[in-house]
């Protein structure tokens, strides 16, 4: 890896961060009046910890890394646009990334100005190692992994994520968005290993938060560190900030049933979609949604939304032509969805 200070933008090197009035005094109790803050309205009238201590220290401890290998943010949105705005200079760096694979970098990259060069997956949908190494030059920053992606619902193979790790100078992110139904995959318990890897997690899937807005980035500290001091100082709200404390805490089990079922579901589901005769394919899923492939994508996607049953048509998408992309739900919402689509064939 080149050293940090060559990869990151110089003003983010030279910049010195907000300083809140919390910096400075980290005591839970005494008397506030440093803040101009509300002494009416407890517990909402006080800022949040910018630092997010408690929390940082509980989620850590869960997943076993150092608070100073962990970033946390509004969503994975933020660490997405984070790590453009400290890496990549607008108009003259560039990123390479998977194709197909999630929005949100593409986003990020424009609106950062921030030119991305796309390489195909291969036609299984994995890693083509070479073609991701031949696209970097020398304004290349940082290389965008996704496993398991989204859309394609497969993990990468880590051996060839491994070589693109060790094969590039600059940071490699993988996004481990739906590495809770993919256990034993994560990249996690390695991170040590890979000074230029960051690592992305959420607690929008797998734990139900979507709503709560926490994602997660785990790196070696000094890219931590960049990513805290260039953050909103309150980048997590206190009702983000306690429920997860208290979702941690109590509901463990209960995801881990979660998890179980919509396993159990996708299972089940995959199996009444292959009896669909207009069903010609449904890719393996290392995650809570499938990717199945149909001769007329809009027609079906139509023939669901007319009844109030969205999934998303991901047909223009490279490589996907005829795909659909489909959320695993409750037993319910699954009999439902099959239910509609048996009907499909009778028109
Ligand atoms: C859903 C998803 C996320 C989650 O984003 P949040 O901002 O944490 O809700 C991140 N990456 C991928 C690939 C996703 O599909």
């Amino acid at each position: 890896m080149k050293p940090l200070q060559q990869l990151l933008r110089p003003n983010i090197l030279a910049l010195k961060p907000y300083s809140s009035a919390r910096d400075e005094y980290t005591g839970e109790e005494g008397v506030f009046l440093d803040a101009n803050e509300n002494p009416y309205n407890a517990p909402y009238n006080r800022y949040p910890d910018p630092h997010q201590r408690r929390l940082k220290g509980r989620i850590a401890a869960f997943k076993g890394c150092e608070s100073d290998q962990l970033f946390l943010g509004n969503g994975s949105d933020e660490p997405i646009d984070l790590l453009f705005r400290a890496f990549c200079r607008p108009g003259t760096d560039n990123v390479v990334a998977i194709d197909p694979t999630y929005g949100m970098y593409q986003v990020a990259a424009a609106t950062n100005d921030i030119k991305v060069q796309q390489v195909l997956l291969t036609k299984d949908f994995q890693l083509d190692v070479e073609a991701v190494l031949a696209a970097v030059d020398k304004q290349t920053k940082i290389i965008w992994l996704c496993s398991p992606n989204n859309p394609t619902g497969n993990c990468l193979r880590n051996e060839d994520i491994e070589r693109v790790i060790t094969g590039f100078e600059g940071l490699v992110v993988v996004d481990e968005a739906y590495i809770d139904f993919a256990p034993g995959r994560s990249l996690l318990p390695r991170l040590q290993e890979f000074p230029n890897l960051v690592i992305l997690q959420t607690f929008s899937k797998a734990w139900g938060m979507a709503g709560l807005r926490l994602g997660m980035a785990f790196a070696q500290p000094a890219i931590i560190e960049v990513l805290s001091r260039i953050k909103y100082p309150y980048n997590l709200n206190v009702l983000t900030q306690q429920k997860a404390m208290d979702l941690l805490e109590q509901n463990q089990q209960e995801v881990a049933q979660w998890i179980e079922l919509l396993l159990a579901e996708r299972s089940a589901l995959a199996q009444e979609l292959k009896k669909l005769p207009f069903v010609n394919l449904i890719h393996p899923s290392d995650a809570n949604f499938l990717l199945i492939r149909t001769p007329d994508a809009k027609a079906v996607y139509q023939h669901l939304i007319d009844q109030k049953i969205i999934i998303r048509d991901r047909s223009s998408v490279s490589l996907c032509a005829g795909c659909l992309r489909i959320t695993v739900g409750s037993p319910e919402e699954n009999l439902s969805l099959i239910q509609a689509l048996k009907n499909f064939k009778n028109q």
